[in-house]
């Protein structure tokens, strides 16, 4: 977890990669139904157009048929969900079905100017079509009104694993890597 623009989407592809699990994203996985042309691209387009998120019933769908491909059944690594409280009640039934648990949910913190700064940089060079200021800073919000609140929701299960994003990426992965290993070891 963590807000838009913290770093989720390299950090999630270098730890799976470590654990021979595949990383799950759902922001890549819309962008590839929209680059595509599929029903489930244009239906989601029009929500990360505007930096709203998609209808949970539309997101919980695709992620389940993600976790039930063959890949996934050693484990897996989802970045960018559960972003609602309705997402972390679905994947609790999900995993609960395929016998999986939550092993931790490691959450990366970055100050909201760094990021909207790091996102800006990247609209120059990957050409995201939901990189442009306004859409955002729409994302940040949605994201402190949808999202923060289930930070709350797994350090109460003891789940939570808060790891600080600035600085270079390999450091950052070694801290999640730090703090990983005190998971397994309890
Ligand atoms: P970000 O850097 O904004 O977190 P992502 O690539 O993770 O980018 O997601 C891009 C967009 O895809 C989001 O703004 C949202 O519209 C949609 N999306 C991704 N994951 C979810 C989710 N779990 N629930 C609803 N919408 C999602």
């Amino acid at each position: 977890m963590g807000p838009p623009g913290a770093g989720k989407g390299t950090q999630a592809s270098t730890i799976a990669a470590h654990f021979g699990i595949p990383a799950i994203s759902t922001g890549d996985i819309f962008r590839a139904n929209v680059s595509k042309g599929t029903e489930l691209g244009i239906e989601a387009k029009r929500y990360m157009d505007a930096g709203e998120y998609v209808p949970d019933d539309v997101t919980n769908r695709m992620v389940r048929n993600r976790i039930d491909e063959p890949d996934a059944t050693p484990g897996f690594l989802l970045d960018g969900y559960p972003r609602t409280l309705a997402q972390v009640e679905e994947l609790d039934g999900m995993i609960g079905f395929t016998g999986h648990s939550l092993d931790a949910v490691v959450v990366l913190t970055v100050n909201p100017e760094e990021l909207v700064q790091r996102l800006l940089e990247r609209a120059k060079t990957e050409g995201r079509a939901d990189d442009t200021e306004d859409v955002i800073r729409r994302r940040q919000e949605i994201y402190a009104e949808q999202t923060e609140p289930l930070i709350e929701v797994y350090r109460e299960r003891g789940a939570l694993i808060e790891v600080d994003g600035l600085g270079e990426i390999d450091e950052v992965t070694e801290r999640i890597f730090a703090a990983l290993a005190t998971v397994h070891q309890s």
